[in-house]
């Protein structure tokens, strides 16, 4: 039976679980269809090549359209980040990871908070909730700004005022009424930081990225070759690419994240290049268990390594 059916007082009730189950933000929009502006830059995005290889990208758009395509009857979102830039860093001279891989795969780790939320929900209403976590074709980041947790950067990024662009996001998708947010205006102002620093220019005008540019695409994504062009641009980086988060103003304050699990991995402290290229597959599979770089697969981990400087092999 509900405690309390009133939108408010429920809407305040679920932000508290979710702040103490960890998420920094915890925000909500009503469902309704997606804009015709919004699924038309998709669509280009597509028709120009721009997603790469990741052809998943180009499918079910009446779902894109209207989340309740995915839970009947849904009427509201609630858009959760959780922040995972980490208090440690890797030594500069190891092998260069985007900070979200550092640690557990995010999406077991979302994935869990995420039940632990559903489970208070229905306990004190009656709904039905349906869990995305990068787990369903849902704009995320459109209904990260329509919920008022952040805004979309020119680097893509949802990006929550004060607090930068470090987090994974999520969405509960529920039958229950909830009060809607008011959309956060962008604020890069003049900036363009990160489009300068892109070493590869693959932020696009319109805040889209182009996936056969991206090194972070590229390192995780692709799975045959990477173009010299973009191969040459590589640097340190094994997996991932933060460059364009890195020289966001926004992320100047960045706090570490409270969550155990993202922290590095003890055995990435001291696995040089070339132990990393040394690997086999079961050192491999031992030491990015339950990891996000387990995505790349050990031939894509291997191949970014073969594009490297030699001299970053050198013990
Ligand atoms: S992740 Fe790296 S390569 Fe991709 S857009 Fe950002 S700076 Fe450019
Ligand atoms: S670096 Fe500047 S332009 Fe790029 S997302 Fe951050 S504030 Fe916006």
């Amino acid at each position: 039976m509900d405690i309390n059916s009133a939108p408010s007082n429920l809407a305040t009730a679920i932000r508290q679980k979710a702040l103490s189950l960890g998420f920094t933000a915890c925000g909500y929009a009503s469902v309704a269809d997606v804009p015709d502006a919004v699924m038309q830059r998709w669509q280009e995005w597509i028709s120009q090549g721009k997603h790469d290889t990741m052809s998943y990208m180009e499918r079910y758009a009446a779902v894109r359209h209207n989340p309740q395509e995915l839970l009947s009857g849904a009427q509201s979102v609630i858009s959760l980040a959780l922040n995972y830039y980490p208090e440690q860093k890797l030594p500069p001279q190891n092998p260069r990871l985007a900070y979200y891989a550092y640690g557990a795969d995010y999406h077991e780790v979302m994935k869990e908070k995420m039940q632990q939320l559903v489970a208070y929900i229905q306990s004190i209403a009656t709904c039905d909730c349906r869990i995305c976590c990068d787990t369903a074709p849902i704009f995320e980041r459109y209904w990260a700004t329509q919920a008022g947790i952040g805004f979309v950067g020119r680097n893509s990024c949802l990006i929550l005022p004060g607090q930068g662009s470090y987090f994974f996001l999520g969405e509960i998708l529920t039958t229950l009424h909830l009060p809607a947010a008011q959309p956060l205006e962008n604020a890069c102002g003049d900036c363009r930081r990160c489009i300068d620093a892109c070493p590869v220019k693959a932020i696009c005008d319109d805040r889209t990225i182009d996936a056969r540019r991206c090194i972070s695409c590229q390192t995780i994504e692709n799975r045959g070759d990477i173009s010299p062009e973009v191969a040459a641009k590589l640097g340190r980086r094994v997996y991932g690419c933060d460059t364009c988060q890195e020289v966001c103003p926004h992320n100047l304050h960045a706090k570490p994240t409270k969550v155990v699990a993202f922290q590095p991995r003890e055995a990435l402290q001291t696995l040089t290049y070339k132990k990393m290229r040394e690997l086999t597959r079961e050192e491999f599979s031992a030491i990015f268990r339950q990891s996000a770089v387990k995505r790349a697969k050990y031939e894509g981990l291997m191949r970014n390594l073969s594009y490297l400087d030699a001299r970053l092999f050198e013990e």
